[in-house]
């Protein structure tokens, strides 16, 4: 049969795809996790996107005593918008402000908020990025296109296993205006690391 592709272990694959599958296969051959469990929640991480993060942060935004709830318990904050966290680790949401700048990794491997933001980007579980983000902050976000002002500090976040971040971006000027719905559009991805800043509105 030509159009059947092979099986998942036939295909090509870097050191990445061959030690989680070795991984994978020593959990279900020890009856930890079943296959179908692992594909349960791949499925659930990739229903999530950026887009719900976004509306968290939008909300966020236009209600200073949501963002304050959503500062201090992020878990039952993100629950008032429909948004249950799949995993143990607590959220924690940190606030850009004019004198604060958060970014976010995971040095020890690839911690990330994808109840809120879906699978992390490649870049994030680089060992490049993973080292660079404590060493030169400033200089990964360069490499990003964000200049920080010389008097904004720079505080790295650390994700583990018992505790993931979540960067509440700062609101950009000229949206006073705008809609929760319109500002929402504005907050990227990226924005939510910490590697970029709010889109500007057109
Ligand atoms: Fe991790």
């Amino acid at each position: 049969m030509a159009d059947e592709h092979p099986p998942l272990e036939h295909v090509e694959r870097g050191l990445r795809a061959t030690r989680i599958l070795a991984i994978r296969r020593l959990l279900t051959d020890k009856g930890v996790i079943t296959v179908a469990e692992v594909d349960d929640i791949i499925e659930r991480a990739r229903e999530r996107t950026p887009a719900d993060g976004a509306k968290v942060v939008a909300r966020a935004w236009v209600d200073d005593a949501y963002k304050a709830r959503l500062l201090t318990n992020a878990r039952s904050a993100v629950a008032e918008l429909g948004y249950r966290l799949s995993h143990d680790a607590e959220l924690a949401v940190v606030e850009n402000t004019a004198d604060v700048h958060h970014l976010v990794v995971c040095t020890l491997c690839s911690c990330y908020p994808t109840s809120l933001l879906g699978p992390p980007p490649d870049w994030y579980k680089s060992f490049a990025y993973r080292q660079r983000a404590v060493v030169e902050p400033r200089a990964v976000l360069r490499e990003f296109g964000l200049a920080l002002a010389g008097r904004v500090r720079v505080a790295v976040v650390d994700s583990t296993a018992d505790v993931r971040y979540l960067v509440l971006p700062r609101r950009p000027s000229g949206t006073e205006n705008m809609a929760e719905d319109a500002l929402a559009e504005l907050v990227t991805r990226d924005s939510m690391i910490g590697v970029a800043a709010a889109r500007l509105p057109r």
